[in-house]
């Protein structure tokens, strides 16, 4: 069998596997824009880390990256340098991607760079190293998606804005701690942004191949290093799925990444990155058909990284 019927024979069984299941969950509403999307969509890309892409269903509508964007700004604050590991733990938090429980006993260090408090502190970092978070993460969202129009959904980023009154207790409490560097309001912003960035399906796997392939990039340079790399993935699959890490290790066994738009990114290292869309959420807010899907991939190629 040639490796182009390989994988097309994959797809076909996990889309077998998934297609009852399109639709179920409930899409994400607290952020109202995002309210609005057919929860009947899915989306299914591989990529190769020789840049082959296989893909089935709806992989070329473009949806909001949300959290998946935390992947990205860390991987660019960890190619400078490994300070921000002194400003964030490597833990799964155990509680929701948004609460402030922990950071009050934890002394405003966030638990793990993956949740939201993480996330704004990641955040704060590239801004003070760039001056520029969000066009920083574009453009290299641009660079490896092969997209280079990718852009910021103003509308989302807005809606974000209006209802995100939880990110910046988040993010007014760690700077009391002085974990938050730079004006709240600035992170705030670039945060908001950040997460309203939109990809398709194909694109986002195309851009997970900067993980798969160990930090190069697209064009063969070297981004980070491959021990940043395997620290990455080491904290996607402990921390990526919210407080459903274990389960998703337990069924999946590969370093996931989701976000409340439906998507989840994940790696297989050295071999693929697979995306995946389906807007219909669990309660703990991972894409009901996406982690299925994962797991139908798994279960048939054995390729978990157990
Ligand atoms: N923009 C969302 C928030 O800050 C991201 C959440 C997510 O995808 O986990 O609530």
């Amino acid at each position: 069998m040639s490796q182009e019927e390989y994988h097309e024979n994959i797809l076909d069984a996990v889309m077998e596997r998934v297609r009852p299941h399109i639709g179920k969950g409930h899409v994400a509403d607290y952020i109202p824009e995002l309210g609005k999307v057919d929860p009947h969509r899915f989306g299914f890309a591989l990529a190769t880390v020789d840049g082959d892409i296989h893909s089935a269903g709806d992989v070329d509508i473009p949806f909001s990256l949300q959290s998946i964007t935390k992947l990205f700004t860390l991987a660019l604050v960890v190619s400078g340098s490994d300070d921000i590991w002194q400003r964030v733990h490597r833990e799964p938090s155990g509680s929701p991607f948004n609460s402030l429980y922990q950071l009050e006993f934890e002394r405003g260090i966030p638990r793990n760079p993956l949740i939201n408090p993480g996330a704004l502190v990641v955040t704060d970092q590239l801004l003070s190293d760039t001056g520029d978070a969000v066009g920083t993460l574009c453009d290299l969202l641009s660079r490896e998606s092969g997209n280079p129009h990718l852009q910021v959904d103003e509308v989302t980023a807005h809606s974000e804005y209006l209802t995100g009154d939880r990110n910046r207790s988040l993010a007014y409490l760690m700077s009391d701690f002085g974990n938050i560097r730079n004006p709240v309001s600035e992170v705030l912003d670039h945060y908001f942004r950040q997460c309203a960035i939109t990809v398709t399906t194909v694109e986002l796997a195309r851009i997970g191949l900067l993980l798969a392939r160990h930090g190069v990039r697209a064009d063969g340079s070297r981004m980070f290093s491959r021990e940043a790399a395997r620290r990455i993935m080491a904290v996607m699959l402990t921390c990526g799925t919210y407080d459903a890490a274990g389960e998703f290790a337990f069924r999946i066994g590969l370093p996931c990444k989701s976000g409340v738009g439906g998507g989840i990114l994940a790696v297989v290292p050295a071999r693929y990155s697979l995306a995946v869309w389906g807007p219909g959420l669990d309660p703990r807010g991972n894409s009901v058909a996406g982690a299925l899907a994962l797991e139908a991939f798994t279960d048939i190629t054995h390729l978990s990284v157990f």
